[in-house]
């Protein structure tokens, strides 16, 4: 393990902490029961289980549990959000707006949406990534039905204004989604106080397994309506069926627990690595952060660097710390970021750009280690460059 690189890509995906395994393990083998069985122990156990993850996601956002829909992760629950609200409100109106920084699995069902006849606005961002409240208001139209606009962005990490946009969405009777994938366990979230219909969450970003998350569904004030998009055995009252896979709802229940017990002294501890890795790469000349300074995740650093090559410096980094470069989130293709275009940034700068993830098991030290080798690999990059 030793000397694979140092993990610094806890937007990607984080390692199950082994207290969330440690919980998750019975319910594979002696608790392996159905939790839609009402007739023996088996199911019951397993449905106090699943009971018991919705009643900490729903403190966790200040919900009921009522109102959380299982789901395998926030691609799926971004999805039901956004087609199931388009299904059932197509009639009131067709249009959907959302930002240009969101994540594909809100921009792709929006962009199906549009091959459907709906109209979607896609709002762009200001060049600290957040969005312009009076451009949204302004995108507001008697037919819209949606906002979407996520809560803490997965490349840059900047926190959108919830609470300002919530005022706007329920003061005109549209509904408000926000994809809070990377925002659960890290920063509040309250569903009341931020007017939030519908919020989409995953596991595996705060140190739970892949392959599970859930969408909180307002079922009061307003009561929200949603077209289920798989259909079955009726599970999820109906929005949403599918046998309850118990052990990874489990350990997601798990993970929200540990990560908000710990979240006031973990932000304090991931802001302190993440100013310490900055305060060593600003150093250098034409090293550029990308996103707000302030308004972001604790764990988050995201920057660009100026005449260097984005492959090679992907390539430089690998061998010491594992970081997202350039294309990021779209690995599999080759095209600049979406989401460092959308602030401005010309291909060549989008391509040269590293992401950092800081989490729960960084040291200090290993900061120092990645701070010092990305300058070193930046400094050659640049001095190759100049003697060509
Ligand atoms: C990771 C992520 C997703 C996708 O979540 P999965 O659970 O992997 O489907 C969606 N949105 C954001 C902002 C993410 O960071």
């Amino acid at each position: 393990m030793s000397n694979r690189p140092i993990y610094l890509d806890c937007h990607a995906t984080t390692p199950v902490d082994e207290r969330v395994l440690a919980a998750m393990i019975p319910y594979f083998t002696e608790k392996f029961g159905n939790p839609a069985s009402i007739s023996h122990v088996y199911g019951w156990e397993a449905e106090a289980a699943v009971k018991q993850t919705r009643e900490i996601l729903a403190t966790a956002i200040n919900a009921s549990p009522e109102e959380i829909v299982i789901t395998s992760g926030a691609t799926e629950a971004n999805n039901l959000a956004i087609k199931g609200v388009a299904e059932a409100y197509f009639q009131k109106g067709q249009h959907i707006i959302t930002v240009a920084t969101e994540h594909k699995a809100v921009l792709d069902p929006c962009a199906y949406l549009k091959t459907l006849g709906f109209e979607i606005t896609v709002l762009p961002v200001q060049k600290d990534g957040l969005i312009d409240l009076i451009e949204l208001e302004k995108a507001i139209r008697p037919e819209t039905i949606l906002v979407s606009v996520m809560a803490a962005n997965n490349e840059i990490g900047v926190l959108q204004p919830l609470s300002a946009i919530g005022e706007i969405c329920r003061d005109r009777n549209i509904l408000f989604h926000t994809d809070a994938a990377q925002a659960i366990g890290k920063i509040p979230l309250d569903v009341q106080a931020q007017k939030i219909d519908l919020m989409s969450l995953t596991a595996h970003k705060v140190y739970g397994p892949k392959g599970i998350g859930a969408l909180y569904v307002r079922r009061r004030n307003p009561r929200v309506q949603l077209a289920p998009q798989q259909h079955g055995g009726g599970h999820e009252r109906g929005m949403r069926s599918g046998t309850l896979y118990t052990p990874q709802i489990v350990g997601f229940g798990k993970a929200v627990e540990i990560a908000l017990a710990e979240q006031a002294t973990e932000n304090q501890r991931l802001t302190q690595l993440r100013l310490k890795l900055w305060e060593q790469l600003s150093q250098i000349e034409g090293v550029h952060l990308n996103g707000h300074l302030t308004q972001r995740l604790p764990g988050n650093l995201s920057i660009s660097v100026d005449g260097v090559d984005g492959a090679a410096l992907g390539l430089g980094l690998q061998s010491i710390m594992a970081v997202s470069s350039g294309s990021a989130c779209n690995s599999a293709v080759t095209a600049p970021s979406h989401v460092l275009t959308a602030l401005g940034h010309p291909p060549q700068l989008a391509y040269a750009s590293v992401r950092f993830g800081i989490g729960r098991f960084n040291t200090p030290e290993e900061i120092d280690i990645a701070a010092k080798h990305a300058i070193a690999t930046i400094r050659s990059l640049r001095k190759q460059t100049t003697l060509v």
